[in-house]
């Protein structure tokens, strides 16, 4: 999906951050479409299938988890994309959001640049329902300098052969199929879980950090998102 004349519906009853978000995303060559409420968002989303959705999730009528929920639920909906706007400390609503299949987030008050980085990214990718890695034999990454050959379960580091455990490697992986996206603690070890261990948070955790030590210069690729989970940055996006 190519970003110019990508339509995006705006769901957030505060006028003035939804005209801010318009603002930037017209200026991106995008189309918006401002809504106030949760449950004109249902019926204007059946109806246009926009491209891509802003959901704010403190909303006056139905939240933005429930809408996330019924777009979720429903085939017509399901593939458009979602970016949830939240408030600083509801990292627990976060997490149930992507865990829902929502796709992003930004956190009040975002700087324009990381919600234009974090739009571009989903529209370039599409819905986190496609798993549009799932059927790659190699991920190629940070310009050559990682990648990752599913087929033999190797890792190369700079072209150098590096040795992760079964469940180091089964993170890396589902991280590194959606660069930019986070992933839950509670989903890496669904994608994890029954391949090799069994994963608790905490042992994701450290799992994590030995991961990172044997990615070596490479290892802030592997980013911990505070309250929320990991995500696979390539530097691009930068929380300020
Ligand atoms: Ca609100």
């Amino acid at each position: 999906m190519s970003i110019a004349k990508a339509q995006v519906l705006i769901v957030e009853d505060e006028p003035e951050i939804a005209e801010l978000i318009e603002f930037h995303a017209e200026r991106a060559g995008l189309r918006a479409r401002k809504v106030h409420s949760g449950r004109i968002a249902l019926e204007v989303i059946k109806r246009e299938k926009p491209d891509l959705i802003v959901l704010d999730l403190m909303l006056p009528d139905l939240d933005g988890l429930e809408v996330c929920r019924r777009l979720k639920q429903s085939e017509e909906t399901r593939n458009i994309p979602i970016v949830m706007v939240t408030a600083k400390g509801e990292e627990a609503d976060i997490v149930a959001g992507i865990e829902l299949g929502a796709d992003d987030y930004v956190t009040k008050p975002f700087s324009p640049r990381v919600l234009m980085a974090r739009l571009r990214n989903v529209l370039r990718r599409g819905s986190v329902v496609e798993e549009p890695a799932a059927n790659a034999d190699r991920l190629v990454l940070l310009d050559g300098k990682l990648i990752i050959d599913l087929d033999r379960h190797e890792v190369l580091c700079d072209k150098v052969k590096i040795d992760l455990t079964l469940t180091e490697f089964g993170i890396l992986h589902v991280l590194a199929a959606r660069p930019g996206f986070v992933r839950t603690r509670d989903q890496i070890i669904g994608s994890v879980h029954g391949k090799n261990t069994v994963l608790s948070s905490r042992t994701v955790d450290v799992h994590v950090t030995a991961l990172r030590r044997k990615l070596g210069a490479l290892s802030e690729c592997v980013e911990t998102v505070r309250g929320v989970g990991y995500r696979f940055s390539e530097g691009a996006i930068e929380e300020d």
